[in-house]
């Protein structure tokens, strides 16, 4: 475990990663959602609602994240709800999320693309 990384908290405040040292600030909230064409007819009064509801200020302007946040389906005996994992969307390294140690994941970022229709008469028995 590095010194960047700790615990829980750093591991969702951490600007970069400790073991590719990419760099896992996406940028700040308003100024993100500011120029998203989703919100070009949002007034600045309602883009800065809207960055609020993540946590922004203009006191204290935070920025989106780019790390993996993986939790564990309900079905697992381990689910916890809430981050299980961390994983740097870069070079795939995956953390335990209580104890920092590196941990050996499927990579969330390239599982195979769900069959909707499969998954539909799944559901039906
Ligand atoms: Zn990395």
């Amino acid at each position: 475990m590095t010194d960047l990384i700790k615990n829980f908290n750093s591991f969702y405040e951490a600007t970069e990663c400790p073991k590719c040292h990419s760099n896992w600030n996406d940028g700040d909230i308003y100024e993100k959602l500011r120029s998203n064409i989703l919100y070009k007819d949002w007034t600045d009064e309602e883009v800065i609602k809207g960055a609020n509801s993540y946590g922004w200020t203009k006191e204290k302007p935070i920025q989106f994240k780019r790390q993996i946040g993986i939790e564990l389906p309900y079905n697992d005996q381990r689910h916890y709800d809430g981050v299980s994992y961390w994983q740097c969307p870069d070079c795939k390294t995956t953390w335990d999320a209580f104890t920092g140690e590196e941990e050996k994941i499927v990579d969330v970022t390239n599982l195979p693309k769900i069959d909707n229709e499969d998954y539909e008469h799944g559901g039906e028995q």
